[in-house]
């Protein structure tokens, strides 16, 4: 995993406020071991966990998640395709993406993306914007090392 400014340490909150009916989501445990803790509210909203046990993102309903996957379906293929270094590849990916859509570091993950963001960020795939600053990146560093 590349290093996150937000990353969060210490204990996983014990629940998220939920924005969508102002409720709260709970921890929850899949039955199958092998999947992850989920934060889920009794609206339907969820969120999964990193290995820490801390929310990946904030809450999605149904059309959120489905748009949040849309986004990692074309992101995802910029840095796992290309081979090599996935880290740095992946950090390259996210400061192109970071760069087209105007996104302070911090701010700038997919879990963290609304819809319209979501919506933005794939225009943005799409079109090839954010593989023409992935290019022009690399090119420049080519030119100048460090
Ligand atoms: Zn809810």
């Amino acid at each position: 995993m590349p290093r996150r400014p937000d990353r969060a340490t210490g204990r996983p909150p014990p629940f998220l406020p939920c924005e969508y009916c102002g409720g709260r989501a709970m921890p929850f445990k899949p039955a199958n071991p092998n999947h992850r803790v989920l934060y889920r509210c009794r609206c339907g909203a969820s969120v999964g966990t990193h290995p820490n046990g801390h929310p990946l993102g904030t809450l999605a309903d149904e059309p959120l998640r489905e748009a949040r996957k849309e986004v990692h379906r074309r992101f995802d293929k910029l840095w796992t395709m290309r081979g090599g270094d996935y880290q740095s590849a992946r950090r390259q990916a996210y400061r192109a993406l970071r760069m087209a859509m105007s996104l302070s570091e911090a701010r700038c993950h997919i879990g963290q993306f609304t819809v319209a963001q979501c919506e933005q960020a794939v225009a943005l795939l799409e079109t090839g914007v954010v593989q023409a600053l992935m290019k022009a990146e690399r090119r420049r560093r080519q030119r100048h090392p460090h």
